[in-house]
């Protein structure tokens, strides 16, 4: 069997896996990147991101560190707030329900904007986001939900700057190169046996970084770990996170950690394929809910659509959605909120409905009970609180009262014809259960010492994320963890 060596692999072609490779470059090692994708479906989940990053910020200095292109005419006409550090901590902890590990969470808000700066010293340019995360109030853009900037050209453009950084620097990449098992003598880690055109061979290294996935991509794991019902989920990216890395390590006796049953996982077109597909991106994602009401088959509503802003709930109403009859919903909007909606909307790729009347509306919803339907937004329309304004920039507290389910933002009236319905599935995005790490991002075994030579980064680290998830923190996790998990992977083994 052939044999080759680096000193540092990395397992992964996303956004974690190159920062580990651009952080063990930058300590002097040699740098393979494996790819299971062929090139042209490389890039992992990352590139099927807006490129989103939620990253601390004190003012807009720190937004100019980060985007020092910025214009002043940008500065003067928008209103970018702060995202301190103790916002993230207490996003994190209310929607992880306090259950993420504070050590990693303190790593990834504490490092996020020096990581993110470091990123972009090495060629990642960085822009606000203007269109989804500000709205325009007198003249004025406002950021709301702590997600205030994004890559240049979103994940496709994160992943071609970052391909871009890698080769400049030497890294090579290895696409269609699957990672299979890792070289373990017992006490080790020092290779990996991998597969490229349906040959195997051995990589030797002086240790390894796992950056390749959860395993969203996996049915069968999804309905071992997740529940029944998962297999029947749509997969929001790419085809090729099976929960490799986790199997790896686990078979070499590594500590599993965090909440395996648990998930990311949003409202995503009904009738989407069953992954991601790159000519899409995230446009099958339906995310405008907060203005709208949802409604299932029976015709009924059964969640809070404006609990809280999208960035805090809409990573959790995929489950919810999965969970009705028929695994769909539709989100029902009348005229006065049409110009909230999101562009992805727009595409052709929608199940629509659409009527001037709300009784010829209800017969248009299909698989929804009409009647039902329409007793639900009779009742629905009493309960909106007309004495509170309307205000998307903030919860507004317009909410209803007396309903079985309140809505308690944003609720309106929907009277203003035409009225229009997209159906809904739920799309996976990644699982949150995986390996457990220290700082230094080295992998854990089931005795909690480290696995020597073995580390780990993104998606596949357990113990950040529990039945929720701030938006926007994928990408920063993975980055941040990229980095920290390449850094140490490069100094150990070195006299
Ligand atoms: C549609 C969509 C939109 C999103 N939007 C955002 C957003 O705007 N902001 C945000 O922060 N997060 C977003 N996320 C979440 C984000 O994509 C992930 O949290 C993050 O990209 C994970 O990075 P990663 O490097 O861990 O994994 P990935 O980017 O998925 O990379 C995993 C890599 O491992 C490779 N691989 C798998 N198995 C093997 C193997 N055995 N051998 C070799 N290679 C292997 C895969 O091919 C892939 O290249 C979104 C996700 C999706 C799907």
């Amino acid at each position: 069997m052939a044999r080759e060596q680096a000193d540092v692999i990395v397992v992964g072609g996303g956004n974690a896996a190159f920062c580990a490779a651009l952080a063990a470059q930058e300590q002097g090692a040699s740098v393979i990147m494996l790819e299971a994708a062929p090139e042209e479906e490389s890039g992992g989940n990352s590139r099927y991101t807006a490129g989103s990053v939620r990253v601390v910020y004190n003012g807009v200095d720190d937004i100019k560190a980060l985007v020092p292109d910025l214009t002043e005419q940008e500065i003067a006409t928008t209103a970018f707030g702060t995202y301190t550090a103790d916002q993230f901590f207490d996003d994190m902890a209310r929607v992880t329900q306090n259950r993420a590990d504070p050590d990693l969470v303190e790593l990834m808000i504490t490092r996020s904007l020096d990581t993110f700066c470091w990123l972009r010293d090495k060629g990642v340019r960085f822009i606000p986001i203007y269109g989804r995360q500000a709205f325009k109030i007198e003249g004025k853009f406002k950021f709301w939900g702590g997600l205030t900037v994004e890559a240049v050209g979103g994940g496709p453009g994160l992943i071609k700057m970052l391909t871009e950084a890698a080769s400049k620097r030497g890294i090579e990449i290895r696409y269609g190169t699957r990672a299979l098992e890792l070289l373990f003598d017992g006490v080790r880690v020092g290779g990996v046996r991998v597969r490229h055109d349906d040959a195997e061979s051995e990589l030797i290294s002086r240790s390894v970084v796992l950056a390749c996935g959860g395993f969203e991509s996996n049915a069968e794991w999804r309905t071992r770990y997740l529940g029944p019902g998962w297999d029947l989920a749509k997969v929001r990216g790419t085809r090729f996170n099976n929960g490799d890395g986790i199997r790896m390590a686990l078979a070499i006796g590594a500590s599993p950690r965090g909440n395996w049953s648990g998930c990311h996982a949003v409202q995503w077109e009904m009738n989407a394929p069953e992954f991601g597909d790159l000519a899409v991106g995230d446009q099958f994602q339906k995310h405008s809910y907060p203005f709208a009401i949802l409604i299932n088959a029976n015709g009924k509503r059964f969640v809070d659509e404006g609990a809280d802003f999208r960035n805090y709930t809409y990573a959790k109403y995929g489950r919810v959605v999965l969970e009705q009859p028929g695994q769909f919903a539709w989100q029902v909007f009348d005229q006065k909120v049409k110009h909230l909606q999101r562009d992805e909307y727009k595409i052709r790729q929608v199940t629509k409905a659409g009527a001037s009347s709300i009784e010829e509306f209800a017969h248009k919803l299909e698989g929804v009970n009409a009647q039902a339907f329409l007793n639900t937004i009779a009742e629905y329309n009493k309960a909106v609180r007309a004495d509170v304004p309307f205000n998307p920039n903030v919860k507004d507290g317009r909410s209803t009262v007396g309903l079985p389910i309140n809505k308690s933002n944003w609720a309106n009236t929907i009277d203003q014809p035409p009225f229009e319905g997209y159906a809904v599935t739920c799309g996976i995005t990644f699982t949150f259960g995986g390996l457990r790490i220290t700082n230094d991002a080295e992998v854990l075994n089931t005795d909690y010492r480290p696995i020597r030579g073995l580390y780990a980064a993104g998606e596949l680290v357990g113990g950040l994320f529990y039945f929720n998830y701030p938006g926007g923190s994928g990408l920063t996790s993975g980055a941040v963890f990229g980095r920290i998990a390449g850094a140490a992977a490069a100094r150990h083994g070195r006299n």
